[in-house]
């Protein structure tokens, strides 16, 4: 098994132990999405193994007759090593790729700069191995939110996403393939997961106040399906995941917290 169908024209092509195991341990989850003339990924994975990625964005692309040489689209959650650490691998393997990522995160991984990702703080901690070499620093294009980026006859609403770390994007992709009706899917990276769990860490850019804010517009969105950075995913019916989250910062406290 090398990638996972989730939605039409939505697959997952890496994910490591706080997922599904397709690909290296610390990778968070890795999404292709389809177009009819280009192709998109979100994430790059932490960069230990790209190659397992790679050949799961390649089997999923001969299965599907998708067209790799077409202009391709790298979306940054964030700047966080298990999600940015592929960014250089990836953009090697596919000539056609150009990654973006919020403005802090694109500014971080362009540099590699390990304390703004705050990779010292994550083998400091031993959430990361001691061992594990950073690959991320690669050209990243900045992007504020609030952007619509069309690739394939498929567009996704770029939503800037503060909390869990500066320069947070969340990617909102309407999905008009063919089937009944069309869907709001959600790529959350790690501001928020199934069952309205968030990520707070004690690290430099978390932000409580904008975390709270940001679960409020998300919550607005009346999702499908949700697709984040870790853990399980929520095809269906997905609203209700933010709206727990939503509703714990509107109660004055905070949302159930993953590890
Ligand atoms: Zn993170």
């Amino acid at each position: 098994m090398s990638a996972i169908t989730l939605r039409p024209g939505v697959h997952l092509v890496g994910s490591g132990a706080a997922g599904f195991d397709l690909s290296d341990a610390l990778d968070c989850h890795v999404y292709l999405i389809e177009g009819t003339t280009g192709w998109a990924v979100i994430d790059a994975g932490s960069g230990n193994d790209s190659a397992r990625i790679v050949a799961s964005i390649r089997s999923v692309a001969a299965a599907r007759g998708l067209d790799l040489t077409q202009p391709g689209t790298l979306l940054l959650t964030h700047g966080h090593a298990d999600h940015s650490g592929g960014t250089a691998d990836l953009l090697a393997a596919f000539p056609t790729l150009t990654a973006y990522a919020g403005a802090a995160a694109a500014e971080w991984v362009s540099r590699g700069d390990l304390q703004g990702i705050s990779l010292d703080r994550g083998k400091a901690s031993g959430a990361y191995p001691a061992d594990y070499a950073y690959g991320g620093a690669a050209p990243v294009l900045p992007l504020a939110g609030g952007e619509t980026r069309g690739f394939g006859g498929r567009s996704i609403r770029v939503i800037a996403a503060p909390g869990h770390a500066r320069g947070h994007l969340c990617f909102l992709l309407q999905d008009n393939a063919p089937g009944p009706g069309s869907a709001r899917i959600l790529f959350s990276g790690d501001c928020v997961f199934t069952r309205g769990r968030i990520s707070l860490q004690n690290l430099h850019d978390v932000d409580i106040p904008a975390y709270a804010n940001t679960l409020a517009v998300l919550d607005g969105l009346n999702i499908d399906a949700l697709l984040p950075g870790h853990y399980s995913v929520s095809l269906s019916n997905a609203a209700r995941h933010i709206r727990i989250a939503h509703d714990a910062f509107q109660a004055g406290s905070v949302p159930p917290n993953a590890p």
